[in-house]
């Protein structure tokens, strides 16, 4: 957002932590709808400075992490008027405590209180009373002010201006959509571990008990979701592999990822919470603990439900007949899901293409399958729009569970492929009568 002249003063002492930042976009009475922000900064040419106020309660800005008690610096978007134009939300860079954590003259902070999960990160509000700040603090990346108080922009349209600010934020999105997947894999990690040494109720008298995961129910609640992890993996590689060609659709694709990868990683927490039964609801078993702390990612840099469908609907959409609207809204999203479904697969595909012929690629074939039929089961849109009958539908529930059955001597390889170190998982993961054994408490 910013250009040359906050690089050089900002980068460093960001990574040394003289300068602790935040980002304030959100306020109390507008998340969703950044274009509704109340905070107003006006520029006073005769002092070179910016001023920035929070007109009313509804602007203070509110959940900003790592603002209640430690941040010392912010990005504050706000409304910005010039000679009494509002030339709508920029982004100014502000301090807000001094080098001794001191709250400034001019702010006013707050903590937004204890939440579900995510308290490690202090969550604050902020009030801004007319606070002044250096004319160059304006993140300048798309448009400037002079001096003299004249507005810059080569973007002239507002429509555009306000996407082209709201590009960055694409690497924030696709940092949740990663992490999300690197909490599936743990959450997975530990339930199908866990499946392996369960044991409940025997089939014949006098037998071993049945291994969980030895049950077809058990199987189809969890491999299925290993397999759309496994696919999901390489969707960050086009973030990686960007160009400056195809930076704008990797920005409108983040948002569908975003949304589709963490409504993943809820859902299949709460899965593999359930699937260890009692012990899913001890924190140090994870999984549980994780939903809670992971639940916020379906709501921060942007609410699932608007980054999938509604996200970027021009004002004139949304006024229609609330019916017809409605529709549309449903359409899109059907939309949004197929096009996140077919990306998945093709990244998938793409990488799979790259390993030569042998067992690695016959599981991750097998895990390809599994993939393309479950989002076959359980998406109605493939019947809702004719492309299944209710007799394939049947026969690719079926399949669902055949593939269950070949997918299963391969679970634990497949779990442990994630590499994840013993210390990320759980007691249940392993030894779990030792670890619950009298000589332990
Ligand atoms: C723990 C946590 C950390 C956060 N960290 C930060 C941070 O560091 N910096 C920051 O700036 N913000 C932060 N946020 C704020 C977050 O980005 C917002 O909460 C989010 O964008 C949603 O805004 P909102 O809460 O105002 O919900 P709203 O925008 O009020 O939305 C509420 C509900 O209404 C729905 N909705 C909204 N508009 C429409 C519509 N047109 N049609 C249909 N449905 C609609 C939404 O889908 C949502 O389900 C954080 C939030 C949390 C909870």
């Amino acid at each position: 957002m910013g250009t040359k002249r906050h690089h050089d003063k900002w980068f460093k002492p960001t990574e040394t932590y003289e300068v602790k930042g935040c980002f304030a976009m959100t306020e109390l009475g507008h998340g969703s709808n950044v274009r509704g922000t109340e905070t107003i900064t006006r520029y006073d040419a005769s002092t070179g400075e910016f001023i920035i106020n929070t007109p009313c309660e509804s602007a203070q800005k509110y959940w900003i992490g790592g603002e209640a008690n430690h941040a010392t610096h912010t990005v504050v978007f706000s409304q910005l008027e010039i000679n009494g134009v509002n030339q709508g939300v920029h982004a100014f860079i502000a301090q807000i405590r001094d080098e001794n954590g001191n709250i400034c003259p001019n702010i006013r902070i707050a903590d937004c209180g204890h939440k579900i999960g995510l308290n490690g990160v202090d969550n604050g509000r902020i009030w801004f009373d007319n606070l002044r700040i250096p004319r160059e603090n304006l993140l300048n990346s798309v448009a400037d002010v002079s001096p003299d108080g004249q507005y810059l922009s080569a973007i002239k349209d507002p429509d555009q201006r306000f996407a082209a600010f709201l590009a960055p934020l694409t690497s924030g999105r696709v940092t949740i959509a990663a992490s999300a997947m690197n909490t599936t894999k743990v959450g997975l990690a530990i339930a199908i571990s866990y499946s392996l040494s369960r044991r409940a109720f025997s089939i014949t008298p006098n037998e071993p008990e049945v291994l969980l995961l030895d049950y077809p129910s058990h199987q189809r609640r969890l491999l299925p979701l290993l397999a759309k992890t496994f696919a999901s993996n390489y969707l960050k590689m086009i973030y990686v592999k960007r160009t400056p060609e195809s930076i704008k659709t990797v920005h409108v694709v983040s948002s569908a990822l975003k949304a589709v990868l963490t409504w993943h990683c809820m859902r299949t927490l709460q899965e593999c919470r359930e699937a260890c039964g009692g012990q899913g609801l001890k924190t140090e078993n994870h999984v549980g603990h994780l939903k809670s702390e992971y639940d916020v990612q379906l709501t921060f840099e942007g609410d699932n439900k608007m980054q999938l469908g509604l996200g970027g609907w021009p004002s004139r959409v949304l006024c229609v007949d609330p019916f017809i609207l409605g529709q549309t809204y449903q359409i899109a999203e059907d939309l949004g899901r197929a096009f996140s479904d077919r990306l998945v697969l093709q990244t998938y595909l793409d990488v799979e293409a790259t390993i030569p012929t042998g067992p690695l690629k016959c599981a991750l074939g097998l895990m390809r399958s599994m993939y393309t039929t479950i989002v076959l089961d359980e998406d109605a849109s493939f019947l809702r729009y004719g492309y299944l009958s209710t007799d394939n539908a049947a026969v690719v529930r079926k399949e669902v569970l055949k593939l269950c059955s070949e997918l299963r001597p391969h679970a634990l390889s497949l779990v442990s492929s994630f590499g994840i170190l013993d210390a990320f998982l759980a007691p249940i993961a392993f030894n779990w009568v030792d670890a619950n054994a009298w000589s332990s408490v």
